[in-house]
């Protein structure tokens, strides 16, 4: 009788509230298509398509002085740039320290590096990587830790490091979610030997597909340099056994283009990301993540926690009842890497060893955010969880 009964309010919020278009998750913010045509028409009547050319050199250097980075390498896609990072420091067999999490792409690269992934479980607060759960998984051999700044927050830095530095381990940070993220006047992107990012069309800067390695010194760089071009390190000496990572014309023109607008990206996101907070403030139930004092944000994602009993709605409930109504929600991160088949086996994937992050990737989802996203959509979309609230209250 009461599912019924639910089911027929149900129909009624999404008969309401229902968007006719569907609101996704994220949407690139498109450069102007006069301008990329320019771009286009200089790499068409140069016929120089890839292979470090000149809107590749002009991205890299761009992006690193918009960054406060030294050493920038440009990739093709954020996987290649964080396995390429793990060759760079050498680090290919062994076992490292990792978060279940996060996007599978984290923990894929270990295994193609042939490293056994060591889950060890998120801080609830940041969902980071916990530096207190992080010594006891410290054997002979474990080679490195690999931190993931989830949603942009950064990962405890420091207190990594100072346990990297005990036991004489690397760190390497996944940074696909933290464009332009700082501690105090520092990017995020200077802190562990290398990090790795992502510009995938998804993520809040995008060169279509793309990616980036940020590291320490000069010699790093080259390294990973030879590394994406083959291990080529001139006509006639190949160095080591590379890859091909290299990011094309057409992806560092795009690159070019976003740098412009990501500025007001990340202004609009933060006007919308207050939004969203202030008018879920007093949904019982659904907890937001709040800024963390000296850190610059990105912005980047919008993420919930629902609590069940007091929201009256499951995540899944939520996530389902917002699809009927067009708005299309990510349960980032669920599941998490620990439960895939390939990884499920591990010790260490135990859910014992991972209450934290079993809780947040059983009650997280992502809501829309991008900066076209306008203020009345926002509305709507908190209208909508409110009602539902009232329903499963009811
Ligand atoms: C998107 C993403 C990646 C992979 O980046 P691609 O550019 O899509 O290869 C890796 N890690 C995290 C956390 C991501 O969100």
């Amino acid at each position: 009788m009461k599912k019924a009964l639910t089911q027929k309010f149900c129909q009624n919020i999404v008969g309401q509230f229902r968007f006719d278009e569907p609101v996704y998750v994220t949407r690139p913010n498109m450069p102007s298509l006069e301008k990329y045509n320019k771009y286009l028409e200089n790499i068409w009547n140069s016929a120089w398509l890839t292979n470090n050319g000149p809107y590749h050199r002009e991205f890299e250097a761009k992006l690193a002085a918009f960054l406060g980075v030294e050493h920038l390498n440009l990739f093709v896609n954020g996987t290649i740039a964080l396995l390429v990072a793990l060759q760079a420091l050498r680090i290919n067999s062994g076992e490292v320290i990792t978060t279940p999490f996060t996007f599978p792409a984290s923990t894929h690269v270990l295994h193609w590096n042939r490293i056994q992934p060591v889950f060890c479980d998120i801080d609830p607060k940041t969902y980071n990587i916990d530096p207190n759960q992080i010594e006891k998984h410290i054997t002979p051999d474990t080679k490195a830790i690999l931190g993931v700044h989830v949603y942009g927050n950064p990962c405890d830095v420091e207190a990594i490091q100072k346990i990297a530095d005990r036991h004489g381990l690397h760190v390497i940070y996944d940074a696909a979610h933290a464009f332009g993220v700082k501690i105090g006047d520092r990017s995020i992107l200077e802190y562990g030997d290398i990090s790795a990012m992502s510009f995938h069309a998804t993520k809040l800067f995008t060169s279509i597909e793309g990616g980036a390695l940020i590291s320490k010194t000069k010699a790093q760089a080259e390294r990973i340099y030879f590394l994406k071009n083959f291990g080529i390190a001139d006509e006639e000496i190949v160095i080591g056994p590379g890859i091909n990572g290299k990011m094309n014309e057409f992806q560092a023109a795009f690159g070019l283009l976003e740098l412009e607008l990501v500025e007001q990206e990340i202004l609009n996101r933060k006007a919308l990301t207050q939004l969203y907070r202030s008018l879920l403030a007093d949904v019982p139930g659904i907890t937001v993540m709040e800024d963390i004092p000296n850190v610059t944000h990105n912005y980047s994602y919008f993420p919930i926690l629902v609590d069940p009993q007091e929201f009256g709605f499951s995540r899944d409930g939520l996530h389902s009842i917002l699809r009927d109504c067009n708005i299309v929600t990510r349960k980032y991160f669920y599941p998490l890497c620990s439960s895939y088949s390939c990884y499920s086996a591990y010790p260490s994937s135990d859910l014992k060893n991972l209450p934290c992050a079993n809780r947040a990737a059983n009650k997280v989802l992502c809501l829309p955010i991008y900066g076209k996203l306008n203020t009345e959509n926002i509305e709507r979309i908190t209208d909508i969880i409110r009602s539902i609230h009232r329903l499963g209250r009811s």
